[in-house]
Order: structure tokens, then C-alpha cells, then sequence
């Protein structure tokens, strides 16, 4: 799965649907979680895309 900010959630989203060719689960990060950075930049992530 992959944590990322609101900027990247298209880029996420994008590299799921290339590796497992499905449509990625989208859900909002928990509020303990927020300390978690984006895959792509140095923002808090926002969202967490998984892949079932
Ligand atoms: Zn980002």
C-alpha cells in the first residue's frame, strides 16, 4: 500500500492500478498515523492506497 498527500493521490492511485491492474482501495489516514509521509514529497500523507 502506499501513503501519500491529497497532491499525490493521482500519482498513487496510478501506480497501483500499473502494478496490480485493479482499482485501488482509497481510505483516510488514521489520526494517529498522520506523523506518516508521502511516498512521492515530504508532505504528512493523507490518504493510504491499497490494493484489494
Ligand atoms: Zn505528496
Amino acid at each position: 500500500m502506499i501513503y501519500c498527500c491529497e497532491e499525490h493521490v493521482d500519482l498513487a492511485i496510478d501506480t497501483i492500478v500499473d502494478e496490480f491492474e485493479t482499482f485501488p482501495l482509497l481510505s483516510k489516514v488514521a489520526v494517529d498515523e498522520l506523523s506518516t509521509s508521502c511516498e512521492y514529497c515530504r508532505n504528512s500523507a493523507v490518504y493510504m492506497v491499497a490494493n484489494e
